[in-house]
């Protein structure tokens, strides 16, 4: 991740890669996280949680790790189980319960810690690496879509923001990832070509959050891209008479319902 509103810490994620690493994970398909937890001297069940979406009970015989049954098969399920997994490996102090509640967000180190860890697990930094050169032919002709990150979320078996989240850490095209609700920016990340800077919190122009709208009204999220002024997305001062060219899906995995998900590229020239 080249610059966003906040970066994993780099132990977090070398250790998730480290972990699928031992666990022999060669292609997405075989990222198992009941290995994972096995292989921590716990085990990996789904039953009804009303507390929260997943849960750990550490005893001294070992770490049962729960996901609510609703999830089940999801890919937030996976990544619920892929947090959990996160508090096995990074957390041997912890008590003998956590209860986690992923989607509403946490500013406590620990969630994001595990959080990160997750979504590293389910996309290892090696497979992530073949997959990206396989898809050189198509990342080469059209750049990093929302249709490419869809295509990498369905093998990986992850959410559609964490699969843009890692594509955009990877590629050097002038791209930010940006989450909104309500036209008020949540998250972010950009690469390092991506020449404005995004605020935590900024409030769209209305036409920027219009278009955003009605982009998602039409479900046009793999049709034709929008052209915004920058301006409307940031304070930047270099943004004044620039364009963005946006994408726009529905968010989704548990997510507020009133989110989005925009990929903004700025235009050449
Ligand atoms: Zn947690």
């Amino acid at each position: 991740m080249r610059r966003s509103w906040r970066a994993p810490r780099p132990f977090v994620l070398e250790s998730a890669d480290a972990v699928a690493h031992q666990a022999l994970f060669r292609r997405p398909g075989e990222i198992d996280l009941a290995v994972v937890v096995a292989a921590h001297g716990g085990v990996l069940v789904h039953g009804r949680l009303d507390r929260g979406e997943g849960a750990m009970l550490r005893t001294p015989a070992g770490a049962v790790l729960t996901v609510d049954e609703r999830l089940e098969g999801t890919p937030h399920g996976l990544f619920i189980a892929a947090h959990e997994a996160g508090h096995l490996v990074l957390h041997p102090d912890v008590g003998l319960s956590a209860w986690c509640r992923v989607v509403s967000g946490s500013f406590f180190q620990r969630e994001i810690d595990a959080s990160d860890f997750g979504s590293r697990v389910l996309t290892p930094g090696p497979l992530v690496e073949a997959w990206l050169r396989a898809a050189e032919a198509t990342l080469g002709a059209h750049g990093l879509t929302l249709h490419v990150a869809r295509a990498f979320a369905d093998v990986f078996r992850v959410s559609l923001p964490v699969a843009l989240l890692r594509l955009v850490a990877r590629v050097e095209e002038p791209l930010a990832a940006v989450c909104t609700r309500e036209g008020v920016v949540r998250w972010w990340s950009a690469t390092n070509a991506f020449p404005f800077d995004l605020t935590m919190r900024f409030a769209l122009g209305r036409a920027a959050h219009a278009r955003t709208s009605e982009a998602l009204a039409r479900h046009v999220a793999h049709g034709e891209p929008e052209l915004v002024p920058a301006e409307a997305w940031t304070k930047h001062r270099r943004a004044r008479g620039a364009t963005l060219v946006e994408h726009s899906v529905r968010f989704e995995g548990g997510a507020p319902a009133d989110g989005a998900l925009t990929l903004l590229r700025a235009r050449a020239g």
